[in-house]
Order: structure tokens, then sequence, then C-alpha cells
């Protein structure tokens, strides 16, 4: 019964929640319990460089070619599921959400840098078409949008058809995946970028892009991500 006025209340008002499917408001994204609940990172706590709270900073076992990391949402629950339904259905509202939760995240972070332009991390073209789209060009339009910066379409490509997903992956095969998988194919001499990604888990595919465009001439790269995996006890040991 229950189910069957959700279906006649959703022909005439068919907004969902973006992270638990529950109606909402037409001008809503997120249902009031999800905003509550919803996972965000503590500035207070975190580490630039590498986007993990402070406690957690790996900065001084690993060395990353990129100059900062910062993400509004760890990738937990609310967050971690509307990720998930924006990767794989696609929706503009969550793309705008999320690109301006990321531009708050640049403009107190990064307020002393002079961006030259927003790249993202590029999709294996097979992948990208059968998805129908790139989340982290998606985000990167979206971001670019609002800070006011162009956004350098061609800046990384990807070489290589991959296997599988970064995030079914252990730490070290991740390392070896993304091995030679970008390339920055044109010169960006003295070029600051802000290098855009969906999810940051391990870091290895942000510092695999960074490490082409520094390679390419680029001055520095900072990064943002919408969302930042959190390590769980068993990673750590891994590191
Ligand atoms: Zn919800
Ligand atoms: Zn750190």
């Amino acid at each position: 019964m229950k189910a069957l006025f959700k279906t006649a209340l959703a022909a005439f008002y068919p907004k969902t929640c973006a992270a638990c499917g529950e109606l909402i408001g037409e001008k809503e994204w997120l249902c009031p319990f999800c905003r509550e609940m919803i996972e965000r990172c503590d500035p207070a706590k975190r580490c630039n460089r590498c986007g993990l709270p402070k406690k957690d900073c790996v900065c001084k076992s690993r060395l990353f070619r990129f100059d900062g990391c910062v993400a509004p949402f760890i990738n937990e629950g609310t967050a971690r599921n509307a990720m998930a339904r924006f990767k794989f259905r696609g929706c503009r509202g969550s793309s705008r959400y999320f690109a301006g939760q990321m531009a708050l995240c640049v403009r107190s972070v990064y307020r002393e840098i002079r961006f030259d332009a927003v790249c993202f991390v590029p999709m294996d073209p097979r992948k990208e078409y059968l998805r129908g789209q790139n989340p982290a060009r998606l985000l990167a339009t979206e971001l670019a949008g609002l800070l006011r910066l162009p956004v350098d379409r061609d800046a990384l490509v990807c070489t290589r058809y991959t296997k599988c997903a970064q995030h079914d992956l252990g730490f070290k095969e991740r390392q070896n995946n993304v091995k030679g998988l970008y390339r920055c194919p044109k010169e960006v001499d003295g070029k600051v970028f802000l290098l855009v990604d969906d999810i940051k888990t391990s870091g290895y595919t942000l510092d695999a892009c960074a490490a082409e465009l520094i390679a390419a001439g680029a001055e520095a790269v900072f990064c943002v991500t919408a969302l930042i995996t959190y390590p769980k006890k068993k990673e750590k040991k891994v590191q």
C-alpha cells in the first residue's frame, strides 16, 4: 500500500533524495535526514597536503607530486550513496551540489593560489562511452564555471584501457594499475592546475596525473575531489 502511494506520488512529484531515494521537495537535493547525516570533512583537523585528518597524514611516508588535496566529504554513508547514484545515473543536480561544495573548499584552502586552469582525471575512453559520462569531467566543468576558470580538457589523456576500477584493487595493485596510464600530451609550461576527481582513495591516481603535468612543465598541481576515503585500520599497516 505504501509502495503504491509512493508510485502515485512520484508521478506528480518525482524529485527524490540524491542519497536515499526518499521523495523530497523540488528545490532540495537531499532529504532532511541525509542533509543532517552527510559526512563532512573537518577542515580544522585536515592536512591540506594529503587531504587526510592530521592524525592519519601520510605525507611523511609518501611523496606526492601534487601540492595539496582537499575534499568536502568523507567517502562514507550518505556521501558515498549520493556519489554512487551520481556516478551510475548521472544527475545534474548532484554534480552541481558536489561542485558547489568543492568550490567552497577551493576558495578557503587555496585562496592564495592563482590557478591557470581546471583539469580532471581522464577516463578510459571505452569506459566513458559505455557509461555515457566521466563524473570527474562533469564535476570539473561545473566547478570551473563556479570559479570562473577555463577547463583544460586535453591536459591529461588516458593511454590504455583499464581492466578494472581502482576501488576494486588493493594498495599495491592500485599503484601498478596507474603506472603509465595517464599522459599530458602537450606543453603546459609554468601553469598552475586545479586537478579534479570524484573520489580520492589511495591518492595514486591523482599523484600519477600530477606527475605527468609536472613532467610536461606545470608549475604546480593542487587537487580537489568531492569525496575522500579515510584510512581504515587494516589499510594503515600497508602504507
Ligand atoms: Zn535521503
Ligand atoms: Zn598529509
